[in-house]
């Protein structure tokens, strides 16, 4: 077992910029009370905030909590518990933490919601025998976290790793950040549909036209697949391209880092397809030879719920020797 809650009941809450799931975190990683209530981000913090404090009522009438671990999509400064940006929330300079430590009188630690389900996976998930892993989200966007010789590695700024946003092709398609050619740019659910789109925007043949009845609106990756699952012929030249650059990025990712284990999850991973068969012997073909014979690539363990168990994580009574980057 690799560590012990410093108290039995612990608090997670993951805020992101269309939900909020909570759930209370035991001393073995187990989660119960799980639940997931819409953010409404679009009223302002002031509304958002007061949501959490009603849901941290609520858990807090059921047991005794003894802290509570919040990871957030945004930039983070985790030791003043501040929400620097948070494009999803449409928040800047949000002093979350002391405003629930404030309205619940309860400890509140505040972490990036990647470097979270990264910590999650690490403690409780596909990590947990490694001591050096990548963690990467793929769903809308990519979401990363690294954790380096058991220490959460976030960067002279605090808020590193960006790995989607590593430059692939010179010129590529224009990524959410602003620039071209971004690992993001390639394989996010996002890019995937984009690509689709323009293709069929061209008068491209393609059975997705029947998935999705001719509304170019309801293209989903779940139809894209499954055109690629069926042979269509658009389908399979955009997947294909993708699965190689999917390959080639975490190929990279072996080269710089060297990690034991690289745990994949988020939407289009989760999805049934062929996107991750084979894949860990194409990153090992792409990979520096002295590197490639050890890496393994898992698929994540804890789905949609690593950011708040890895939220939860930072009162392990370990933090702050493996994640030593937090408490300090
Ligand atoms: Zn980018």
């Amino acid at each position: 077992m690799r560590c012990i809650m410093n108290e039995n009941y612990i608090l997670g809450l993951d805020i992101g910029g269309t939900s909020i799931k909570a759930g209370i975190v035991n001393k073995w990683g187990n989660l119960k009370g799980f639940q997931t209530i819409p953010t409404n981000s679009s009223q302002g913090p002031d509304q958002v905030l007061a949501t959490i404090n009603t849901l941290i009522q609520y858990y807090q009438e059921q047991d005794s909590i003894s802290g509570i671990g919040i990871a957030l999509a945004g930039s983070i400064n985790n030791k003043a518990g501040v929400c620097i940006y948070s494009p999803n929330l449409n928040w800047r300079n949000v002093a979350i933490g002391k405003i629930i430590e404030d309205s619940t009188g309860t400890e509140v630690r505040l972490i990036n919601d990647a470097n979270a389900a990264c910590l999650g996976e690490y403690f409780f998930g596909a990590g947990r025998s490694y001591n050096n892993i990548i963690c990467i989200t793929i769903g809308t966007g990519i979401g990363s976290g690294v954790i380096l010789d058991n220490k959460l590695f976030t960067g002279n700024s605090g808020l590193a790793p960006e790995v989607g946003h590593m430059v692939l092709i010179k010129d590529g398609p224009r990524c959410s950040c602003g620039r071209k050619g971004c690992w993001e740019a390639l394989v996010s659910a996002s890019a995937i549909i984009k690509r689709a789109a323009v293709e069929i925007n061209t008068g491209t043949s393609t059975m997705l036209n029947e998935l999705t009845g001719g509304e170019k609106d309801s293209l989903t990756v779940q139809y894209i697949f499954k055109a690629w699952q069926a042979g269509d012929s658009l389908a399979v030249d955009i997947m294909t391209e993708v699965k190689e650059y999917l390959a080639l990025g975490l190929a990279n990712l072996v080269n710089i880092l060297n990690p034991k284990c690289i745990v994949l999850g988020g939407g289009i991973i989760d999805l049934d397809s062929e996107l991750t068969a084979g894949l860990e012997d194409m990153v090992k073909e792409l990979s520096f030879p002295s590197f490639k014979d050890t890496v393994l690539i898992k698929k994540a363990k804890l789905g949609n719920k690593a950011g708040l168990v890895g939220g939860a994580s930072l009162f392990l009574k370990e933090i702050e020797t493996l994640g030593g980057q937090y408490v300090n």
